[in-house]
C-alpha cells in the first residue's frame, strides 16, 4: 500500500481508569512505530493528560468540543484548552453526538472554533438505516447534505469520516466498493485534497478490504480499538 493511512483509535466512554487507560495507551504504541501511517488516539477528556505522557508516535486527539472560548459554559470544553493539552486532532459531528441532539448548525461551529484553535478536525457524516435501504444515491443526498451545511464557510480539504449510522458498532461494515464510490463522492464536495477516512465495525479483518483503496485514507476504529493487540493488526494489515 503507497499512501500513509491516518488511522484514529475512537475509545468512546472507554476505559473505567486512568491506569487502564496507560496500558490501553502503551499496548497501542507498541504496533506504531514501523508502520509509517498517521494513528491518533482519541481517549474520553479525564484521559487525555496521562495517555499523552506514555505516546510518542501517535498523536492524541479529543473526542468533541465546543465553539465558545471561555464563560458559562458548564461541562463543555473549548478548542484551545485541548490544543494546550497537546491535542493535534478533534472528532466533530460523530452520529452519537449528533443522536444527543447536536446540529449541523452546531457542528458547523465546532469546525470552525477547532480550526482557529490550530487543531484538526475530524467531520463526521453518514446516513440512518432507513436512508441507506433507499440505495446508495440516497445515502449520497443524505451525506451532500450534512456537508453542505456542515461546512459552510469552512476551507476545502478537510478530514471527513463515512460513518454510515448502521454499520457503527453493529458488526455489519458497509461493503468496501460502495465506500469508495461514497469516498469520490465525498471528495467531490469537499475537494479533491479532502481525506475519506471510513468508520462502522471496522476489524482487523477487514480493514485492508477498505484501505487497499486509494480513495480511502483511512479509518475511525471503534470497538477494536479498545483491545491494543487488535489494533495493532489494523495498523499492521494496513501495510501489507
Ligand atoms: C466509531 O466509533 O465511530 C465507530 C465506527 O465504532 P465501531 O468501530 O465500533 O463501529
Amino acid at each position: 500500500m503507497k499512501n500513509k493511512k491516518l488511522i484514529i483509535a475512537n475509545w468512546k466512554m472507554n476505559p473505567d481508569s486512568a491506569s487502564e487507560a496507560v496500558s490501553l495507551a502503551k499496548g497501542t504504541e507498541k504496533g506504531i512505530s514501523k508502520s509509517g501511517n498517521e494513528i491518533v488516539i482519541a481517549p474520553p477528556f479525564p484521559f487525555l493528560a496521562v495517555v499523552k505522557k506514555v505516546i510518542k508516535h501517535a498523536k492524541l486527539g479529543a473526542q468533541d468540543d465546543f465553539w465558545e472560548n471561555k464563560g458559562a459554559r458548564t461541562g463543555e470544553v473549548f478548542p484551545a484548552m485541548l490544543k494546550n493539552s497537546g491535542v493535534k486532532y478533534v472528532i466533530v459531528g460523530h452520529s452519537e453526538r449528533r443522536m444527543l441532539g447536536e446540529t449541523d448548525e452546531m457542528i458547523n461551529k465546532k469546525m470552525k472554533a477547532t480550526l482557529k484553535a490550530g487543531l484538526k478536525p475530524i467531520l463526521c457524516v453518514g446516513e440512518h438505516l432507513e436512508t441507506r435501504k433507499k440505495g446508495l444515491a440516497a445515502a449520497k443526498n443524505f451525506v451532500k447534505t450534512q456537508l453542505k451545511n456542515d461546512l459552510k464557510g469552512v476551507p476545502v480539504g478537510m478530514i471527513i469520516a463515512y460513518e454510515p449510522i448502521w454499520a457503527i458498532g453493529s458488526g455489519k461494515p458497509d461493503k468496501p466498493e460502495e465506500t469508495v464510490e461514497m469516498a469520490r463522492f465525498i471528495k467531490s464536495i469537499a475537494g479533491s485534497k479532502a481525506k475519506v477516512l471510513y468508520g462502522g465495525s471496522v476489524t482487523s479483518k477487514n480493514a485492508k478490504s477498505f484501505l487497499q483503496y486509494n480513495e480511502i485514507d483511512g479509518a475511525l476504529v471503534g470497538g477494536a480499538s479498545l483491545k491494543a493487540e487488535e489494533f495493532n493488526k489494523i495498523v499492521e494489515n494496513t501495510n501489507k
